[in-house]
């Protein structure tokens, strides 16, 4: 919904290689980072929770392994970035320290964001470190993940991870400030400054305009703006060729947007509710129904039978007593340790399965109310 940066509770912002590494000596360009970090202090300042997808770890490792950049194996890339991220996390330690903020490194592969079962636990783990006040700054896990490896993969990693957060902005910035008709050094080039529809001539201007020199070009940013709006996150493309690049966009800097049409909540209540086929009920008693029509989360001690066969992660439906269907939702447990802690309470749940999980059988963000 949002195209104002400076009203976004919820923001990710992807750095693409180029402008945190040096093309040429390698080393990280400590003065840019320096300065986007005093634009991420402001936003926190201002209340906004922030997520940093860093790319960089390749470019920063590849030159003290002694390989060539333009010529990596895929085995060279991998040891580039287990060196690399080291000094990246490092980095981003040190410039989110000298604004009193804690850094956390998290380093996800596509399947984090793809299974649901990962899905959540990244969310839960990732929410915990926002709710602290902690920045999470996220890469791929490029010494295992072989497959993730490839042109623009951080566009569309920061794309899912704005869309698991629910995040209600994400923030690309690049070499060039968004999209053109055509390369922006053809004549006649037009940049386009919001782009309400992902038409077929918008992914063909994309095509067209190839200009960043990172491993992302304009493609794979509008197939990340495909993810994050259909999530409810509004994108925006812009420049980080300036000193304060964040305070650039909130300045009214030339950019391209693409908003979203629904809330980031609305997305998510609409995928739970809609998209995901339930694979199984359980039957609450009324006080758990009461709480949650009162937004509560749900309780394993509420729950009066379980039906189905799911897996942990898996959309189920929820009963009252009267066999009315009032909410669906994820569930945090399997069929079988559903059944083994149903009516029983959270406090108990170690001692009957063995392990600690989670206290709610499934957590009111997971959860949609249904026909009240
Ligand atoms: N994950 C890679 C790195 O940190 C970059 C991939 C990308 O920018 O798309 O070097």
């Amino acid at each position: 919904m949002t195209m104002d940066l400076q009203k976004a509770q919820r923001v990710v912002v992807k750095i693409g290689s180029a402008l945190l590494v040096d093309g040429d000596s390698g080393k990280l360009r400590e003065d840019w980072l320096a300065g986007l970090a005093e634009d991420i202090a402001e936003l926190k300042a201002n209340g906004a929770e922030v997520l940093i997808v860093s790319s960089g770890a390749i470019a920063l490792g590849c030159k003290v392994l002694g390989f060539n950049r333009r010529a990596l194996q895929l085995e060279e890339s991998q040891a580039s970035a287990a060196v690399g991220q080291v000094a990246l996390a490092h980095a981003w330690q040190q410039a989110m320290a000298s604004k009193n903020i804690i850094a956390a490194q998290v380093l996800l592969t596509l399947h984090d964001t793809e299974d649901r079962r990962r899905y959540l636990n990244a969310r839960s783990t990732l929410t915990a470190l926002l709710k602290r006040g902690a920045v999470p700054v996220v890469n791929e896990n490029d010494t295992v993940a072989t497959s993730e490896i490839r042109y623009g993969d951080n566009d569309r990693l920061a794309a899912r991870v704005a869309s698991m957060m629910s995040a209600d902005c994400l923030v690309l910035l690049s070499d060039v400030d968004g999209l053109y008709t055509k390369s922006p050094d053809e004549e006649g080039a037009e940049h386009i400054a919001v782009v309400d529809e992902i038409t077929p001539e918008i992914t063909a201007m994309a095509g067209s305009a190839a200009t960043d020199v990172g491993s992302g070009g304009m493609i794979t940013k509008v197939e990340a703006a495909r993810i994050a709006v259909s999530a409810g996150t509004a994108m925006v493309i812009s420049s980080g060729r300036v000193a304060n690049p964040l305070k650039h966009i909130k300045e009214g800097a030339r950019c391209t947007w693409f908003p979203a049409r629904e809330t980031p909540f609305g997305a998510r209540k609409r995928w739970i509710a809609g998209t995901l086929d339930p694979l199984g009920a359980v039957v609450v008693d009324d006080g758990a129904s009461t709480a949650l029509q009162a937004g509560k989360s749900l309780l394993a001690a509420g729950v009066v039978n379980v039906e189905g066969r799911f897996a942990k992660g898996d959309a189920i439906s929820i009963r009252n007593l009267l066999g009315n269907e009032i909410a669906r939702g994820l569930v945090a447990y399997d069929i079988a340790d559903t059944q083994a802690i149903a009516g029983r309470k959270s406090s108990e749940i170690s001692e009957i399965l063995g392990y600690r999980g989670r206290d709610e059988l499934v957590h009111r963000d997971n959860l949609v109310l249904i026909g009240m």
